[in-house]
């Protein structure tokens, strides 16, 4: 979901973006009217993060699936190493991505309890340039909610839940994000990097994909994705009038405490992750009877409540309960889930 202001506000901007007479889309990427739109998305999103100086704060494409490829090659640094936490679908992602670029070694794993816990003892070799994970495995629906401390530096993948907590940038060497799950419309993914890390890229890496070429253009070495960038910028000021990170992290607790203080309190519905790493942003859940998953979805949908399905991997449901789902969507799931239980139960 995006916050319906902020479609409304796109949408009373379409033809006509502050007396330009343009729309966004119509917009040079260095005209004076995008150069501020981009600028202010800039200055709020490292303000609603407070990313410390010496980061670069990157607007690139290609989703998160392209760093996969794009951190080995900008940050492997001549090593040929690197590790991986191994937590889920999208860390095991990576790691095949990795695999072309270097020796990618597994760190630590949560293979051996189908990936329902976040592991904390990681085992990284102080040679392997970087150890990368997944600080929220949006399919199985497991979350860091500690950094991990590492001794060489930490590169995450929070695609799925940036934005919806305070993050201590600090602590890591990168973090990147596709928008699409939390902060934005396809198309668009945030890189925050250490300055100090950049300029080292493997020999042909491709101009685009190299980091230090990339923030020495301000993001705009060729044409960024200039919609989904004011989009973006949108949904960065809409956090800010809800009171920045944690306030919307005291929201997104208590949202994700009502669907699962529900599912834990059912005998009928059941998440299988370890409690202290349960995600908020996404909840799998299984019914005791899976046949009866169509018609649970059917019903759902007939109540206005769609994307329930559960990843193709996983089977069974996952809610998704990203910033901008109020908790009245999730008190509205949960009533649901209890008058299937008394029905089916
Ligand atoms: C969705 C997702 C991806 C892939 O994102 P794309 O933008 O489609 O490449 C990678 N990692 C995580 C954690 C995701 O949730």
């Amino acid at each position: 979901m995006l916050p319906a202001e902020v479609l409304a506000r796109a949408g009373d901007e379409m033809l006509d973006w502050h007396g330009t007479g343009m729309c966004v889309m119509e917009m040079s990427h260095r005209g004076k009217e995008f150069m501020g739109i981009a600028a202010e998305a800039e200055a709020d999103l490292r303000d609603l993060l407070s990313i410390p100086p010496g980061y670069k704060l990157l607007f690139l494409q290609g989703g998160a699936t392209l760093q996969f490829a794009q951190v080995p090659m900008n940050l492997l640094h001549g090593k040929g190493k690197a590790d991986y936490v191994l937590t889920g679908e999208w860390s095991k992602k990576a790691i095949k991505e990795a695999k072309n670029y270097c020796d990618a070694a597994v760190a630590a794993s949560s293979e051996d309890r189908k990936f329902t816990y976040a592991p904390k003892q990681w085992k990284v070799r102080p040679d392997a340039a970087y150890v990368h994970f997944c600080s929220n495995e949006t399919i199985g629906g497991v979350e860091f909610h500690e950094v991990p401390s590492a001794s060489i530096p930490l590169v995450a993948d929070a695609s799925s839940h940036f934005l919806s907590r305070p993050m201590d940038v600090s602590k890591f060497a990168l973090i990147y994000a596709g928008a699409q799950k939390n902060a934005g419309p396809a198309g668009l993914t945030f890189v925050i990097v250490r300055e100090d890390l950049l300029g080292k890229a493997e020999k042909r890496t491709p101009s685009v994909m190299d980091y230090k070429l990339q923030a020495d253009a301000d993001s705009m070495l060729n044409t960024p994705p200039t919609y989904s960038m004011y989009i973006a910028g949108l949904v960065f000021k809409w956090l800010k009038q809800q009171g920045g990170l944690s306030s919307i992290e005291r929201k997104n607790i208590e949202k994700a405490k009502l669907l699962y203080d529900y599912l834990d309190s059912s005998a009928f519905f059941k998440n299988p992750v370890a409690r202290e790493d349960r995600s908020r942003m996404n909840v799998p859940f299984t019914l005791k009877d899976s046949s009866l998953d169509g018609a649970f979805l059917k019903g759902a949908e007939e109540r206005g409540m769609v994307q329930l399905k559960g990843h193709r991997s996983v089977g069974g449901m996952r809610a998704s309960i990203y910033n901008a789902m109020p908790i009245e969507g999730v008190r509205r799931l949960v009533e649901y889930m209890k008058e299937f239980e008394q029905r089916h139960g």
